[in-house]
């Protein structure tokens, strides 16, 4: 079902739905899609290292990553070892005394669900609906919509969820693909609804990475570059800033 928003009319949907596909052709075309995935983790991996990413740069919680793979002979031991230990393998990224107990948090619950065995490599996902997989994701603790989507497409499942980060969240914002109050969680459906249902991972993997590519290299924070934006005629934001001469 589409996340029609109640004042919302199917002509209206219909418009912003034209207007992502148009945003995501010029988009793509300007940033080089197909975009080459970044990982080939299992999805227990995957799951880990988005976790490990929240609110980090990719350089430090790759860092993070790379240490605690190093340190810990498998995921099972990463569960059962001392909190000081894995806090101490993932001191490169942010508020890794956070993230420790979250990390076994989640490995212990992936235990329980398994029956108690071995944490496996969440393969099993593969064989869900996206909307079971996100759901049996989004139930462990501190896994969101964004660490779910994450897990599904970047890792060597390539489903095709989407994630939506803040780059993505803020483009989309600005070129009115969502309301400006609605935040990045509610985002993740309302943009979905957007993509057409039969895509696959790739052109999901190009959708986002093209925006976030997007709100890294044009449509800053602060300051975006409105006058060399590929989609200035697409974006209300855009056009109020640069006034009526535009
Ligand atoms: S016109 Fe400006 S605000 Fe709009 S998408 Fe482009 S850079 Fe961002």
């Amino acid at each position: 079902m589409k996340a029609v928003a109640p004042s919302e009319t199917a002509e209206a949907f219909a418009e912003r739905q034209a207007k992502a596909l148009r945003v995501h052709a010029q988009l793509c075309a300007e940033y080089g899609a197909p975009f080459r995935f970044f990982s080939t983790k299992d999805p227990l991996s995957e799951l880990m290292s988005a976790l490990l990413s929240h609110r980090t740069k990719n350089a430090d919680s790759h860092r993070a990553y790379q240490e605690l793979r190093a340190t810990f002979a498998d995921w099972d031991t990463v569960r059962d070892a001392p909190t000081e230990a894995v806090q101490h393998a993932i001191r490169a990224c942010t508020w890794p005394e956070q993230k420790a107990p979250r990390l076994q948090a989640v490995l212990r619950e992936v235990s329980n669900r398994c029956d108690g065995g071995p944490c496996g490599d969440l393969r099993f996902l593969g064989a869900m609906t996206i909307p079971e997989a996100r759901t049996w994701l989004e139930t462990l603790p501190g896994v969101g919509p964004k660490t779910s989507a994450a897990t599904l497409l970047f890792s060597d499942l390539r489903r095709p969820a989407m994630p939506v980060d803040s780059h993505h969240h803020r483009v989309a914002q600005r070129l009115g693909l969502i309301g400006p109050k609605v935040d990045e969680k509610a985002a993740h459906v309302l943009l979905a609804d957007l993509l057409p249902p039969g895509w696959d991972a790739q052109q999901v993997y190009d959708h986002h990475e093209a925006l976030m590519f997007h709100g890294q290299k044009c449509c800053f924070y602060q300051a975006p570059a409105c006058a060399r934006c590929v989609v200035l005629a697409e974006c209300p934001f855009g056009q109020a800033r640069l006034g009526p001469a535009n």
